[in-house]
């Protein structure tokens, strides 16, 4: 590879650009908004699709999680958005890793890197959460994100998008993070391992694609809408249960000759059903708890302890985790396209959102794709 001068580009970069922005709560407009300078060891990226993510539906509902210097982003002129895929059009200075012309997907999180978990790797866990004057950085949570036509983002959030992959399903890359992610931190043993997701969200369907193309067996989904569990078996699940038909938890015992599934993976957010996720674990088992669950969650924590489960929670897709997504992706390991559903044009982005948060059409992945 041969290093570049930064800045050096032959893009046309208008001043100003169409953003979506939030207004008060429940309140996204389309406005006019100067394209963004990137500084050092950032690029400004072109941006060519998002995906709305369920976290997009609670920034513009309540604000958090997003959060910027300590405050919710009402009335900030803030664009969310974080799951997007574009073309680096312009460097900042230093930079040489990424040129003009790279087609890339991005991760969401660029931690301060001067706290102790940005020390230890753990960025989406940075003590100086939204706070950019100490260089943190969140695209679509604490900084500007990705429903606009420029966005910048620090080098150390691209991953580039294999040829093959459009546009729209480029989109996908840090959602396969996600999953890829808990999976890590479930210790990422996953081959010849049992393993059950709760709950058919684009996460818990991502869960199912790659514990499949990692070699787990079986893979099972919980899952009360036929045409998610439908999905699931498409992308790799070997056994579909229909929790308001039968037991999820007992239906899964019969599956593990009584024993439990090794890992589980609970993507639904819905309370009563992260205690049925311990209650599907194997002794000595792992848990990852992938949603927000809405509320205090009553669980039977004397299970967890007499039958030594570890339960993990995960924040974001930490541990450069959507750059072994993106190398599975690019190795062809699972196709994640069946997930999106979905396409608006960027000015009608509120519609994508309407769309992902009321499942209209069977919506799954809405993605905004720009001109
Ligand atoms: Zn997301
Ligand atoms: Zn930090």
């Amino acid at each position: 590879m041969t290093k570049k001068k930064s800045n050096t580009n032959n893009y046309q970069i208008p001043k100003t650009m169409k953003a979506w922005v939030l207004g008060g709560p429940h309140e996204m407009k389309l406005v006019e908004k100067k394209v963004p300078e990137p500084g050092q060891s950032e690029v400004l990226v072109k941006v060519g699709a998002i995906a709305v993510c369920h976290t997009d539906i609670e920034v513009l509902h309540h604000g958090h999680p997003a959060m910027i210097e300590g405050k919710i982003p009402f009335n900030k002129d803030f664009t969310m958005g974080h799951e997007y895929m574009g073309t680096v059009v312009k460097t900042g200075e230093n930079v040489d890793e990424w040129q003009p012309g790279d087609r890339i997907a991005v991760e969401v999180h660029a931690g301060c890197g001067r706290c102790a978990k940005c020390r230890e790797g753990m960025y989406t866990s940075c003590h100086n959460y939204s706070y950019r004057s100490k260089g943190h950085r969140a695209n679509g949570f604490t900084t500007d994100g990705g429903f606009a036509e420029y966005a910048i983002n620090n080098i150390n959030t691209l991953v580039a998008v294999p040829d093959h992959l459009s546009d729209e399903v480029a989109t996908l890359t840090v959602t396969a993070g996600t999953a890829m992610y808990g999976l890590d931190v479930l210790g990422g043993l996953v081959a010849g391992q049992s393993i059950a997701v709760a709950g058919g969200g684009p996460i818990g369907l991502m869960f199912i694609a790659l514990a499949k193309a990692l070699g787990a067996a079986p893979v099972i989904i919980s899952e009360p809408r036929p045409d998610r569990r439908e999905m699931a078996k498409h992308l790799g699940a070997d056994f579909l249960i229909d929790p308001l038909a039968e037991d999820p938890v007992e239906k899964v015992r019969d599956l593990t000759k009584g024993k439990g599934v090794d890992f589980s993976v609970e993507a639904s957010g819905v309370p009563i059903v992260v205690n049925q996720i311990l209650h599907m674990t194997n002794r000595g088992g792992k848990v990852c708890l992938a949603a927000f669950a809405n509320g205090l969650t009553p669980t039977d924590l004397a299970y967890v302890v007499s039958n030594n489960i570890y339960m993990f929670g995960i924040r974001g897709e930490g541990n450069s985790a959507v750059r072994r997504a993106a190398s599975l992706l690019e190795q062809k390991r699972f196709d994640p396209s069946p997930l999106h559903t979905h396409t608006f044009p960027l000015e009608e982005a509120d519609k994508a959102v309407s769309y992902a948060e009321n499942q209209t059409d069977g919506a799954i992945k809405v993605v905004v794709k720009m001109n």
